[in-house]
């Protein structure tokens, strides 16, 4: 739990002597519980006092890597619900390949998770995981198709009812960071020791939530902290009950046994996207899909970017101005914010329309159209200065310039801003543009 400024001032020495930078050791204390300030910066704080500011600033929901350099990070969440901050490390979706599958399915699925590319407001969108399962034949064809999985790039998790088929697998696969589910009460000493000496993360599950928290918190005490939380549960309302039972007691009640991300399956058809839904929006660490479906992809993926994107930070494009096509002195100029997705919606309707045009995004500090203008951030006289700076006063020979419809205010603004330029409102909604440039460009 974070600590305040008083409290963290208590531990400090009290000497004032300004070694930090600090005026005194109140004043760095208060910049300690900002998070503006690192306890490393006092060359004299006791180890009493590192290892309890240490522990308060661990997030209450531990961090924990998948894959050979452990670069897939899940867990580190520090509220509740989005808007109180920010979500941290999106929902790992993983994608299975079973044991049972025939060798051919299992090459598509493969290939499919490796190429799958959704490009989405300038970000691009990956499957993230592969879970090998092993639902039937012995350890050989689950571990050859372990490693098959692992040419896929993407971490792997490895799941098997047998414990020895787990171990197995996990000395096979040493080093790269899996992620074994899932360990019950009985079979967790042998995988904790598989885990520990092969590098790998291990899932608990038990058959309810205190006796999974007992089991975490002995494997935590015992040293071992590379752990998810796999519930048993069995009806969609159970889960999410579970699962925000769980992180609330991590997060309000600093419960350490709870405080890991979790591990989920989704079931089959539509009942499988419904889950997935509920767990990328509370709390999914890793989300096993049962195959390869490209359209439940592209939604979940679009779906977790909204969920896991800063409230605090709007997705910006830099602010300049874009050649949408072959651009040349003759054609007209458009005009949005440097808002991501006000961006590639304007210039996405540009191209289908198939112009080429100029596309001007002034800094905005990333607002919509509407928001922009209402805030004071798009004025006729700030476009007017950024379209004299950008250069195309002088590189264009027809200058007509198009402003969204929800900015038509600033029209009389910007024809006094720039002298000669033609100044046209275009729709408010870009989905019109091709229909506005038919009639009017
Ligand atoms: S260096 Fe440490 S002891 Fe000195 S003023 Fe800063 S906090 Fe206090």
């Amino acid at each position: 739990m974070a600590l305040t400024g008083l409290q963290i001032h208590k531990l400090l020495p009290g000497t004032n002597c300004k070694d930090c930078g600090a005026s005194t050791c109140l004043a760095f204390a208060m910049k300690l519980a900002q998070k503006k300030a690192d306890l490393a910066d006092c060359p004299h704080a006791s180890d009493e006092a590192r290892k309890v500011l240490g522990a308060a600033a661990e997030p209450p929901v531990r961090g924990v890597g998948l894959g050979p350099s452990r670069s897939l990070k899940l867990g580190e969440e520090t509220v509740l619900l989005r808007h109180e901050k920010t979500f941290v490390h999106p929902t790992a979706l993983a994608v299975t390949v079973r044991t049972s599958d025939p060798a051919e399915a299992t090459a598509r699925t493969l290939a499919a998770v490796r190429d799958y590319l959704l490009v989405r407001v300038g970000e691009e969108l990956r499957l993230d995981m592969v879970l090998v399962d092993h639902d039937a034949g012995d350890v050989a064809a689950f571990i050859a198709l372990a490693k098959a999985a692992a040419e896929a790039g993407r971490p792997l998790a490895l799941r098997s009812a047998d414990p020895a088929a787990l171990a197995a697998a996990a000395e096979a696969l040493a080093g790269q960071g899996c992620l074994l589910c899932s360990a019950t009460p009985d079979t967790a000493d042998a995988l904790v020791a598989a885990a520990t000496t092969h590098g790998h993360a291990l899932a608990l599950t038990a058959p309810d939530l205190d006796s999974l928290a007992a089991l975490s918190k002995r494997l935590r005490d015992a040293g071992f902290h590379d752990l998810f939380l796999h519930f048993a549960t069995h009806s969609p309302a159970e889960a999410l009950q579970t699962s925000t039972l769980a992180r609330r007691a991590a997060l309000r009640a600093a419960f350490k046994p709870l405080g890991l991300p979790h591990l989920a399956f989704a079931p089959a058809e539509m009942a499988g996207s419904v889950a997935a839904v509920r767990e990328i929006c509370k709390y999914g660490g890793v989300l096993v899909l049962p195959g390869f479906d490209p359209a439940q992809a592209a939604v979940l993926l679009t779906l977790r970017q909204n969920i896991y994107t800063d409230p605090q930070k709007p997705v910006q494009v830099e602010p300049k101005v874009y050649e949408i096509g072959e651009p040349g002195p003759e054609s007209p100029v458009f005009l949005t914010t440097n808002f991501s997705l006000t961006y590639f919606l304007v210039s996405g309707e540009i191209e289908n329309a198939g112009l080429s045009a100029w596309l001007a995004v002034p800094d905005c500090d990333g607002m919509s159209v509407l928001t922009a203008w209402a805030a004071g951030k798009l004025t006729g006289s700030g476009v007017a200065k950024f379209v004299k700076e950008s250069g195309l006063d002088d590189r264009l020979s027809a200058k007509r310039l198009v402003l969204p419809g929800y900015a038509a205010p600033i029209r009389g603004e910007l024809e006094d801003g720039l002298p000669g330029w033609t100044i046209l409102v275009g729709p408010q909604e870009a989905a019109d543009l091709e229909g506005f440039a038919k009639s009017r460009l």
